[in-house]
């Protein structure tokens, strides 16, 4: 008999990736030469141009931090003018470009790589290592994403996950797949909740687990929260100690502050099995010539000080999340605690305090989003042994005159979902746009742009449907454009510059509020007028 084919689940992390695969209903990390296929999720061309990726590109970022590409998942699916690439781009050590469509990429020795090649790269690694330690071709995947991706960010995962030569059989919410992990086949009939703290990144979500069906009731957190913050609390510190003990300010070196970023890192996660350590770093700087060593000492107790306003914030996400679809802590059965920060015994305690209970042993914090993944990769083999029922995490809607935004799709309506609207009627033989956005706020600025659609004269008055697919990947449809009024899929068309459009409805909805204050003479023309003929009145 032909072997079953062997296909992964990965967790494709922010820091870290992860890897993992099924062998008789066992869900287990590939293991490689270096211990569990757990990767750092860096890519980095060296000066003699090999490619490096994984521990290697880590470790060479000192030397080589223009070439070294980390953080990529906070940018791939991303516009290069979004508001968010604009307010980040500066953190980043390697340099971020627009690439096509809009989209943001990256330079990567004097070359531009769009952000799907740049995971694929990692993913493209982990699909070689898995096959020598595995000894078998690989072809599928199931990939994990946050739950909070929008629609572009799960399309580009996917994109890179091709790519890399997979075929992605699904992409899965980190959460649910954390889920998966622990309740699959155990015939549970409760809600846990996933506290998800990692290098970046913290995302909570509730789910109804029910057999083999995980639902996803509530979901969201803080997309600049994670173990870095935690490090730069005792980067801070170390800094600060050290300026007063000898005067010397160390932040204009970026070799010591490397050092000490390095430092700092390895003392709180030696911080979360000691009591006490002492940062040491010989030669971090010279006076006079004599070199000046830096030793500061740093208990668990004063870490969880430096740190404590970071875990309540995160417990403040908790009872938010929670109290949007007003569930009580007595309501959930077990928290999963996942990602490497949640190690921090600081974070089990408080997790055991808030909700008068330990939070749920033998949850691989590293593993279980890959283990999740690979578990459903194999059963989604079998028929009917899975149902995942996921909630849309950010409102998917349109514009509105003066830039206000209509939602379509609600928060936490559940997965596959379908919302219709009727389009206006339109002037005679004229085309009409419409403009998608996904996100929380009211003013569509503050939302990602997700693209337009361009509807024909015909479909003036007609019924426009938004379905989300079971990966929560957007589908429009529109009634009476074919003669057997079967509803038409229309694509969305990405503008050339989604900014642009967004600082048009910017400053056409300044303008109109300008005009509401002065005489009618002056109201604005240009994009409200073409928007009122849209939708028949402001
Ligand atoms: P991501 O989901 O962003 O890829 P991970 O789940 O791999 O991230 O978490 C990485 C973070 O976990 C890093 O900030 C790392 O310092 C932190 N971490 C790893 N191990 C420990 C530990 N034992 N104690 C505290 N923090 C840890
Ligand atoms: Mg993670």
């Amino acid at each position: 008999m032909a072997e079953k084919p062997i296909l992964l689940g990965i967790d494709l992390g922010t820091t870290n990736t992860c890897v993992a695969y099924v062998r008789n209903k066992i869900a287990k990390v590939v293991p490689s030469d270096r211990g569990a296929l757990i990767l750092p999720s860096v890519v980095a061309m060296s000066e003699k141009g090999d490619l490096l990726v994984g521990n290697v590109a880590k470790d060479q970022m000192v030397v080589n931090p223009r070439n070294t590409i980390y953080g990529a998942k906070r940018l791939i699916g991303r516009k290069y003018h979004s508001k968010v690439v604009q307010d980040i781009k500066h953190y980043f050590s390697y340099e971020i470009v627009e690439g096509v469509d809009g989209e943001c990429a990256v330079m990567l020795a004097g070359k531009v790589y769009s952000l799907p090649q740049i995971s694929a790269f990692v993913l493209q690694h982990c699909k070689r290592v898995a096959e020598a330690t595995l000894g078998h071709p690989i072809q599928e995947a199931v990939i994990s994403v946050p739950a909070y991706y929008n629609d572009n960010q799960r399309t580009a995962v996917k994109e890179a996950g091709s790519l890399a030569g997979f075929k992605v059989r699904r992409i899965v919410n980190e959460p649910t797949a954390a889920a998966l992990a622990y309740g699959l086949n155990r015939g549970f009939d409760h809600k846990v909740l996933v506290y998800d703290l990692g290098g970046g990144t913290f995302d909570v979500s509730v789910l109804q687990i029910h057999g083999n069906v995980m639902e996803v009731l509530a979901t969201g957190g803080d997309t600049f929260l994670g173990g870095v913050d935690f490090d730069n609390r005792i980067i801070d510190h170390v800094l600060e100690e050290f300026r007063n003990e000898t005067k010397i300010d160390l932040t204009q070196s970026p070799v010591a502050m490397q050092r000490i970023k390095n430092a700092a890192e390895a003392a709180k996660i030696d911080l979360s099995l000691l009591s006490n350590v002492v940062i040491e770093l010989p030669y971090v700087a010279d006076r006079r010539g004599k070199p000046v060593d830096l030793r500061i000492p740093l208990s668990r107790e004063r870490l969880n000080t430096l740190v404590m306003d970071l875990v309540d914030r995160s417990f403040a996400l908790v009872d938010q999340v929670m109290g949007e679809k007003n569930l009580s802590k007595a309501e959930i059965a077990e928290v999963l605690l996942v990602g490497g920060q949640t190690r921090m015994p600081l974070v089990q305690g408080k997790t055991h305090q808030h909700f008068g209970k330990p939070p749920r042993k033998g949850v691989h914090p590293d593993e279980s989003v890959a283990l999740g993944a690979a578990l459903l990769a194999e059963s989604m083999q079998e028929i009917d042994s899975v149902t995942l029922v996921d909630a849309l995490s950010m409102p998917i809607g349109f514009a509105m005159p003066g830039g206000r935004f209509r939602k379509v799709i609600e928060k936490n309506t559940q997965i596959p979902a379908q919302r219709s609207f009727r389009l206006p009627q339109a002037k005679e033989g004229k085309m009409q746009d419409l403009d998608v956005f996904q996100g929380d706020s009211d003013k569509i600025v503050d939302n990602e742009y997700l693209g337009t659609l361009k509807f024909p004269p015909e479909a003036s008055g007609q019924r426009v449907s938004f379905n989300l697919d079971e990966e929560c990947l957007l589908h429009i449809t529109v009634e009476g454009l074919s003669p057997d009024a079967r509803p038409q899929e229309v694509m969305l068309a990405t503008q050339d510059t989604p900014e642009a459009l967004k600082a048009a409805w910017q400053e056409e909805s300044e303008r109109r509020q300008k005009a509401a204050e002065s005489t009618p003479a002056e109201r604005p023309k240009g994009i409200l007028a073409s928007i009122r003929k849209v939708f028949g009145s402001e």
